[in-house]
């Protein structure tokens, strides 16, 4: 007999992060570490005592909702990125975002645990997380229990070592990104390069060169395109 097959879980948190949209973001958590959000616990989990005690480890697993596919499809196979996005596996051997039950599950560095007002926040570095995105749970990284060094990576057996091409801003870019870091105290060059460095263009663009992209870090769209040899920053536009 089954047992009982569906659960009402509620949202304990929000996602504050710079990602305004699903293009852009890393592929996996840690991969762009200037990439900075909060977390936000909600009513009626927004005390300090939720998290008291957290403050001694560094990294937390984050479970939260795909809230930007709840519309879509899952498919039983689905096309890795890490794969050229040519070959098909079985989307319960992938990280993909469509899946039967839209969990993501991100392991995440975390800094300040802080109260302002009614408001509970922590500080996260090198989130993979879409503004925006309710979280279902977290819990501390253990390095006892979580860490596995013979662990087998699949078809995934190291961080994707695509083509770390040189980041090129030019000459309006740069001088937009250093007016910001002026003003924002916001390491926004760094950020720019690690996202794109990534190369977060699908599978089937990648070979395209000159076309222009669009990256929406918080009020902004950051223009690049790929060049032969390297990707170049063109300009930001402000939303
Ligand atoms: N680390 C998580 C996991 O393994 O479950 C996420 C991996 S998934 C391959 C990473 C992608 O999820 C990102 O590139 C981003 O486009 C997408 N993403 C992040 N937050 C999302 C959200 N709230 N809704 C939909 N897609 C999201």
């Amino acid at each position: 007999m089954i047992p009982q097959n569906s659960f009402t879980l509620n949202t304990i948190g929000i996602i504050h992060s710079c990602y305004k949209e699903k293009f852009g973001i890393p592929r996996q958590p840690g991969l762009v570490t200037e990439a900075t959000a909060k977390l936000e616990l909600i009513p009626p989990y927004n005390r300090l005592d939720t998290v008291d005690g957290l403050d001694g480890f560094s990294h937390i697993w984050i479970q939260f909702i795909f809230h930007a596919c709840l519309n879509e499809n899952w498919k039983a196979k689905v096309r890795p990125p890490r794969l050229g996005g040519k070959a098909k596996i079985g989307i319960f051997a992938t990280r993909a975002t469509h899946r039967p039950n839209p969990i993501g599950l991100s392991v995440v560095k975390i800094g300040r645990i802080y109260q302002e007002d009614q408001r509970v926040f922590i500080d996260l570095y090198g989130a993979d997380l879409l503004d925006g995105t309710p979280v279902l749970d977290i819990k501390p990284y253990l390095p006892y229990a979580d860490s596995i060094s013979n662990a087998e990576g699949g078809f995934a057996p190291a961080p994707a070592e695509v083509q770390k091409k040189p980041v090129i801003f030019s000459v309006e870019a740069k001088t937009q990104c250093e007016r910001y870091e002026d003003l924002h105290n916001k390491k926004i060059t760094t950020l720019i390069k690690q996202i794109i460095e990534q190369d977060p263009r699908p599978s089937y663009l990648s070979e395209q060169v000159d076309r222009e992209h669009g990256i929406q870090l918080w009020d902004m769209n950051i223009k690049w395109c790929a060049r032969n040899d390297h990707f170049e920053v063109l300009r930001i536009e402000h939303e």
